[in-house]
Parts: structure tokens; C-alpha cells; sequence
């Protein structure tokens, strides 16, 4: 290690940036945050510097460097651009014994600044010792994806009761398990919602009792249509809290290899001609066991939980056994699939509405509103209907839309071996056989699809000339 990490209390200390241009603002206004006393040496300032300088918030010490300048400072930053002054300002700090930083230029410095993520009172500073400052900005990045807003509010939490807290839980033990408890159960999972009132209170319940209360909970998370990169944020840091993750069987490898490396993972996808309520039965006994156990159980679907998900079930078995949940959304294959395809989903000329449809069971056939479905100007998204493009097609033409209404079918959408291919209702059925499409594929009907030939950017498109429109804007 060539650097000591602290953190500095600055509060009221005068601290000098020699310079007065944007870097030196930059570095000045940090500083300010942390509340240290900040004088600006610089023969001329950035407006915003000048501004500060009128409303007394930084003090402007005016013309060319002088070393006298760092006589009552802590701490001294030189961010002027001329590696002569830069120079004589860290000579100046090694003849007084203050420490300098100069703006990208280890050699000149005695401190460096790192890389942080603030989630106040919790800072996580990152240095790359000043050899490879890349390095140190990805990891930030990362970090920043990785740790939560709430995890500010819920340190403030904490150290408002923390000398509650060691007073109720004297022992290390159980001070640990309520830390523990408090980090990973309701009261994070409230303040994740926004109900700060809530989590203080369920604080204060939890301290009354004598052990902390297993943190059981469930996360259901969209998992988006395949392409990793299609995972929120939120449904990245809830697969990295899980403790037990049940899967379906539309979600790819990729994001199963993001999750916490001990999660146990549990299959629980439905396969074709299995019976599918016995099997979600099994899910939602699943996710009850687990989660009364203490556990974190992610509830990982394809898509989005709520769209042909049976989401809404999942979270109705939870509420019944007063299981703490939250749900992340998850990008739906019709949103994704049209993306990838090129196809805007709306148009102002040609389609006003677009139209999430199932085509999976049969009773849905004559339950769906096949008039209504039939209309123009409109854009029909149909999910689960690969095996039963003849009826679609068929009920649509019979109810009075186009037979030469633009079709695209997106098979594996976002997903590597993604293809698309265009054609019109007539000839949608016959052409899907003829290029063997399979599920998971999703159907987009609408003068829109029209498009895909000629926006498409993502994996092989199955065109053929004539199906192709263009459309005015
Ligand atoms: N909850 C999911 C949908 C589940 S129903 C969501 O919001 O996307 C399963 C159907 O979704 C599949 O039959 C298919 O029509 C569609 N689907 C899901 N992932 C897909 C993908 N990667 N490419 C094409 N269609 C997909």
C-alpha cells in the first residue's frame, strides 16, 4: 500500500485551490459540500467562482501564486494547468508540511482524491493510487449501479438509534444479527418504497423484541426478454441480496450468471403439457417456504411479472401469509422484441394504440374481442401465438383486417439467435412454417411492421422484397 486512506473532517478548516478555472471550480465546490472554509488563489475566476466569491461562500485571493497563501491552510489543491505553479505550490506544502494535491499529477502530489460513491453518511472512496485512474472510474461505476439509494437513509437510521441499539442488544452477537436484520429485512425493503416513516417504526418494534425477527422476504424481478443488459439496475442488486432464486424457464443464462454466486437457484418453469395451476401452486409454496425461513426469495420471470406472468396471483399468496414483497418491472417481449425489430410500437399516421394480446389458450379464442382486434390503425401484439398463427391470421382476415396488413414475427428476441421475419396476415402462417419459427416468438400486427425491413438492426431478418413498406412520416 503507497497510500493511507482517511476521511477528513473539513468542516469550518480553510482549505486552498490554487487556480480559477473549471477544474479548480470543480474541486472548490466539493469542497464546499464537505463545509471546509475554501479560498480561491487565481488572478481571475470561472463566474460561478466569481459569484461564490460575492455571496462570501469561498474567499477570492487575488493575482499570482504566493506561498504565503497556504499559511493557514489543512489541505491545499493546485488546479491551475502550469505545471510551473502546480510545482512551486507543492513546494510550498513540503516547506510547511501541508498536503498537497495536484489535479492529475501524482508525482507533484502528497494526497490524492478518490473516486467516490456517496450514499451519505456511507462513502465508499476507490484510489488506483494514482496509476490507473480508468480502473478506479469503472469500478465507481459499477458500485454506483451496485448499491442502493436507500442505503443513505438507512445509515442515517442506524446512527440515530445506534446507541438505542446497543443499549437493547448489549451483546456483540445479537447486535450483529440485529444489524443484520436491519440491513437486509422490511425496514430497507420500506425505505426502498419511499415509507420512511414505516421502516422507523418497524425499527422500533423490532427493538422492543428480544431477538431479531427473521428478515424473510420476497422480490418478484422482470427479467426483461434475454439480453442481460435489459435487466434493471434494481433487478441486478435484488439478484445480488438473494438467498434463494426461483426462475422461469424464459430467463436466460446470462442473468442467472449475475446473481450472487451462493444463491441456491430453483427451476420452477412450466413446461408445455404440464398442468400449469398445480405447478404454480407448487411456486407459490415455494416462495411462502423460503421466505418464512427468513430467506430473500427473488422471483425471477421472463419479461415483465405483471404482463401474462401471473404476477398478481404471486403477490396475493404472498399478502395472505403477511410476506413483505416488492416488485421490480422488467422490460415485456413486445416492448423489446419491437425494439430490436425496428418497429415503433405507435405512429402518429398509422397506429394510435397498441394491444398486449394473448393467444395462448383456447377458451382466450373466443373470449377475445376479435371486431374490436380487427380494426385498423392500431398495433396488436400477440405473445404465445406461434402455434396458432392459422387461427390468428384467419380470425383477423374474417373480421374484416387487411390481408395484406403488414406481420413481423420476432423469434428469441434480444437474444443472440434472434430472427425476424416479415410478411403480410395472408401468407404469415405459411411463412413462419416454412422457416420453422418456434417459441419463444412474439407477433406484431400493424401497418408499423411494415418497417422491421428497413429499421431492423438487431440479429437476421427473413425478409422478402414486397413486404417491405415505407411508411410517411
Ligand atoms: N412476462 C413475459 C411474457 C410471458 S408469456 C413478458 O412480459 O414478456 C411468454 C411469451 O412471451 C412467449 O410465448 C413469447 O410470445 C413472449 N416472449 C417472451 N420472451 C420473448 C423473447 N425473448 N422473444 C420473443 N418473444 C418472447
Amino acid at each position: 500500500m503507497t497510500l493511507f486512506p482517511i476521511f477528513a473532517d473539513l468542516r469550518g478548516r480553510p482549505v486552498l485551490v490554487v487556480g480559477g478555472g473549471h477544474v479548480a471550480e470543480r474541486k472548490a465546490a466539493a469542497l464546499l459540500e464537505a463545509g471546509a472554509d475554501v479560498r480561491v488563489g487565481a488572478p481571475g475566476l470561472t463566474e460561478n467562482l466569481r459569484r461564490w466569491a460575492g455571496q462570501g461562500r469561498v474567499r477570492h485571493l487575488d493575482g499570482a501564486f504566493d506561498p504565503a497563501w497556504l499559511d493557514p491552510a489543512w489541505l491545499v489543491v493546485a488546479a491551475t494547468g502550469d505545471r510551473a505553479v502546480n510545482a512551486a505550490v507543492a513546494a510550498a506544502g513540503q516547506e510547511r508540511r501541508v498536503l498537497v494535491n495536484v489535479v492529475d499529477d501524482p508525482a507533484l502530489s502528497s494526497f490524492q482524491v478518490p473516486s467516490i460513491v456517496d450514499r451519505s453518511p456511507l462513502i465508499v472512496a476507490i484510489s488506483s493510487s494514482g496509476v490507473a485512474p480508468v480502473l478506479a472510474r469503472r469500478l465507481r461505476e459499477r458500485l454506483e449501479a451496485l448499491l442502493d439509494h436507500a442505503l443513505g437513509p438507512l445509515g442515517e437510521l442506524a446512527a440515530r438509534y445506534r446507541a438505542q441499539i446497543r443499549r437493547r442488544r448489549p451483546e456483540l452477537g445479537a447486535r450483529r444479527r440485529f444489524y443484520d436484520w436491519l440491513l437486509d429485512g422490511p425496514v430497507a425493503s420500506l425505505l426502498r418504497q419511499s415509507r420512511a416513516g414505516d421502516a422507523e417504526h418497524a425499527l422500533r418494534e423490532a427493538l422492543e423484541q428480544d431477538e431479531a425477527p427473521a428478515p424473510g422476504r420476497a422480490v418478484l424481478v422482470g427479467a426483461g426478454p434475454g439480453d442481460p443488459g435489459l435487466l434493471t439496475l434494481k433487478g441486478l442488486r435484488a439478484l445480488n441480496e438473494a438467498d434463494v432464486i426461483l426462475y422461469d424457464r424464459l430467463v436466460s443464462e446470462e442473468i442467472l450468471a449475475l446473481a450472487r454466486r451462493d444463491a441456491e437457484r430453483i427451476p420452477v418453469g412450466k413446461l408445455p403439457g404440464e398442468d400449469h395451476n398445480a405447478t404454480q401452486a407448487r411456486i407459490h409454496e415455494l416462495l411462502r417456504e423460503h421466505a418464512l425461513a427468513g430467506r430473500t426469495v427473488v422471483r425471477l420471470k421472463g419479461g415483465d411479472a405483471f404482463i401474462f406472468g401471473r404476477g398478481g396471483e404471486e403477490l396475493e399468496s404472498l399478502r395472505e401469509h403477511g410476506i413483505a414483497y416488492e416488485v421490480v418491472p422488467g422490460i415485456t417481449a413486445a416492448l423489446a422484441c419491437a425494439a430490436y425489430a425496428g418497429v415503433p410500437l405507435t405512429h402518429r399516421e398509422h397506429s394510435q394504440s397498441v394491444h398486449l394480446v394473448t393467444a395462448h389458450c383456447r377458451d382466450s379464442e373466443d373470449t377475445l374481442d376479435w371486431q374490436a382486434l380487427a380494426r385498423g390503425r392500431q398495433t396488436l401484439a400477440f405473445y404465445m401465438g406461434v402455434s396458432q398463427l392459422d387461427t390468428l391470421a384467419g380470425r383477423l382476415i374474417a373480421h374484416g383486417r387487411d390481408a395484406g396488413t403488414p406481420c413481423v414475427l420476432v423469434e428469441n428476441g434480444t437474444r443472440p439467435q434472434q430472427r425476424t421475419l416479415s410478411a403480410t396476415l395472408a401468407d404469415l402462417p405459411a411463412r413462419a412454417r416454412e422457416h420453422g419459427i418456434r417459441a419463444p416468438a412474439l407477433l406484431i400486427v400493424g401497418e408499423v411492421a411494415g418497417l422491421a425491413g428497413r429499421l431492423g438492426w438487431f440479429g437476421e431478418h427473413l425478409g422478402e422484397p414486397g413486404t417491405e413498406r415505407r411508411l410517411a412520416a
